[in-house]
């Protein structure tokens, strides 16, 4: 495990799930979510609510300690804003439209390139000073090439999978017999099975999108497209969105539904395991009693350096090596023909073996490890795995008795393996647990850390590292540099 990635308890601030208890209050962005600042020795600071989506106070400024009294006018004054902030027209409106417009002729059809609409010819005037585009039927299919992308670096930024990352995805879904694909934030997916439902020569599948960017609602009917907080499990439109969740989770005629989720990469790893288990449990419940133990196949793609805390919220999970990259991604792309390498991965309950990757890209089976690896993962005989994380090859120190980053080197006065340039002597054992302040164990191995189910909160998004003025408590620590410091230089790489 790189031990960089573990020290990134530095961040007092932990998010404390819904138990069921007090319900929290709502921003534009449905149910917030609360946190609570921790103190060095343990001791628990104030609590607060904040929004579960934005990272930063700019988009969604909602803040309230969990103690606060709130004014009646405060109450119907954030009810006006969150009414505001709903999408302009409701799901069946759009579909409605979508409808009409799809009936048009070519040259009537128009989308409003300001507003990321698709105009039906009554409101065409009222764009006349837009920037506003022809559309062709094929490209209405495609509306995440059509839909500007998301580029609000703190919460939202949006990252299209390339055409190698997509056919890949559904390629290997298909191999593996499913029918339904379950897509969470990833509309590229959903429209890239659309169009192979269209070639006669492929079994056909269905999918359900779930993102909370309601721009893709024109696209799709009521049954493809759900409003979704994937951070809080919050469906806009209510029950009558989960009941389609329910009724796609439903594996009618035996059709295997499995989940692919490409979340922001600056998301809180529990709530999103959270609302993940979720939807499995939802899975379970509809499921036949002979299976309702079992989970729900699911994907989710995220940076390799959050395995530790993936796995621990999913211990049946496995990281797979494959490289997964972004068209609108400038500095992660597929590696091998010298290209920056993508540090996204595949996290998956799907047994690794069954998901082959391809040989023509440089992965290749270990049978030891029985699972594809990367051509530069070199098995090791000591450790008895394929060891490497980020897609370079790693070495075995034999005094760490472990494979570590080819970049590292034993260092004698701190006994481990570290960069050379290190802060030397401030190894991590001396900084002690950040939850209970013992130097005996680091937080992950607190014996008092799970008394309430937490989760850190982390700073940076697929969009960079975090800045809440008024949440200041966010902030790392200085002092404990260097394996936040990297991870947020990571982050930052991402976002450009
Ligand atoms: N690679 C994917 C897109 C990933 S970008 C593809 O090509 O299809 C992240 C996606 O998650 C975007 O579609 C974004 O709109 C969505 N998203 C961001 N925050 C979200 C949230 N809180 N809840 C649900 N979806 C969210
Ligand atoms: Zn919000
Ligand atoms: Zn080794
Ligand atoms: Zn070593
Ligand atoms: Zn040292």
């Amino acid at each position: 495990m790189d031990t960089s990635e573990a020290n990134d308890d530095t961040l007092g601030i932990e998010v404390i799930l819904p138990d069921g208890g007090k319900p929290a209050p709502c921003c534009p962005h449905g149910p917030t979510l609360l946190f609570e600042k921790v103190g060095k020795g343990g001791e628990k600071g104030r609590r607060f609510y904040a929004c579960s989506a934005c990272r930063d106070r700019k988009d969604c400024k909602f803040f309230q300690w969990e103690d606060e009294k709130v004014s009646e006018a405060r109450v119907l004054a954030r009810e006006a804003e969150n009414q505001s902030k709903r999408p302009p027209f409701t799901q069946q409106e759009y579909c409605k439209r979508f409808r009409k417009f799809a009936s048009l002729p070519l040259d009537e059809k128009k989308f409003c390139q300001d507003c990321q609409i698709l105009l039906l010819p009554a409101e065409r005037e009222a764009h006349s000073s837009h920037r506003s585009t022809a559309v062709t039927a094929a490209q209405l299919r495609r509306p995440s090439a059509m839909l500007r992308p998301l580029d609000n670096k703190k919460s939202n930024a949006q990252y299209l999978f390339t055409d190698r990352s997509s056919h890949f995805l559904l390629d290997t879904l298909a191999a593996l017999g499913y029918k339904r694909v379950l897509c969470v934030g990833t509309p590229r997916l959903q429209e890239l099975i659309k169009l192979r439902n269209l070639e006669q020569s492929h079994e056909p599948m269905k999918s359900l999108l779930l993102d909370i960017d309601f721009r893709y609602a024109q696209f799709y009917s009521r049954d493809e497209f759900c409003h979704y907080n994937m951070f809080n499990h919050h469906f806009f439109d209510g029950e009558a969105s989960s009941a389609i969740l329910q009724a796609f989770l439903t594996e009618a005629d035996g059709e295997k539904v499995v989940m692919v989720a490409d979340p922001p990469f600056g998301g809180l790893v529990k709530p999103l395991a959270n609302s993940f288990s979720l939807i499995s449990q939802t899975w379970g419940k509809l499921q036949s009693s002979d299976n309702s133990n079992s989970d729900m196949p699911m994907m989710w793609i995220f940076p390799y350096f959050f395995e530790p805390r993936i796995l621990e919220c999913f211990p049946s999970f496995t990281m797979l090596d494959y490289q997964v990259d972004y068209d609108n991604h400038p500095l992660y792309k597929h590696g091998k023909t010298g290209r920056k390498q993508s540090p996204v991965r595949l996290f998956t309950n799907i047994s690794p073996r069954d998901v082959v990757l391809p040989k023509e890209e440089g992965y290749r089976f270990c049978s030891v490890c029985q699972r594809f690896v990367w051509s530069l993962n070199r098995h090791c005989t000591k450790c008895n795995v394929c060891p490497s994380k980020d897609g370079r090859e790693w070495k075995h120190c034999s005094v760490c008795e472990k494979c570590v980053k080819p970049s590292w080197r034993h260092c004698q006065s701190c006994s481990r393996c570290a960069l050379p340039d290190h802060l030397c002597g401030l190894t991590e054992g001396k900084e002690g647990c950040f939850n209970c302040g013992s130097l005996k164990h680091k937080r992950k191995a607190c014996p008092v850390k799970d008394t309430h189910r937490v989760s850190r909160h982390r700073p940076g998004a697929k969009s960079g590292a975090k800045n809440v003025s008024h949440r200041h408590v966010f902030k790392a620590k200085g002092k404990r540099k260097s394996g936040a410091a990297r991870r947020a230089k990571k982050m930052a790489a991402l976002s450009v």
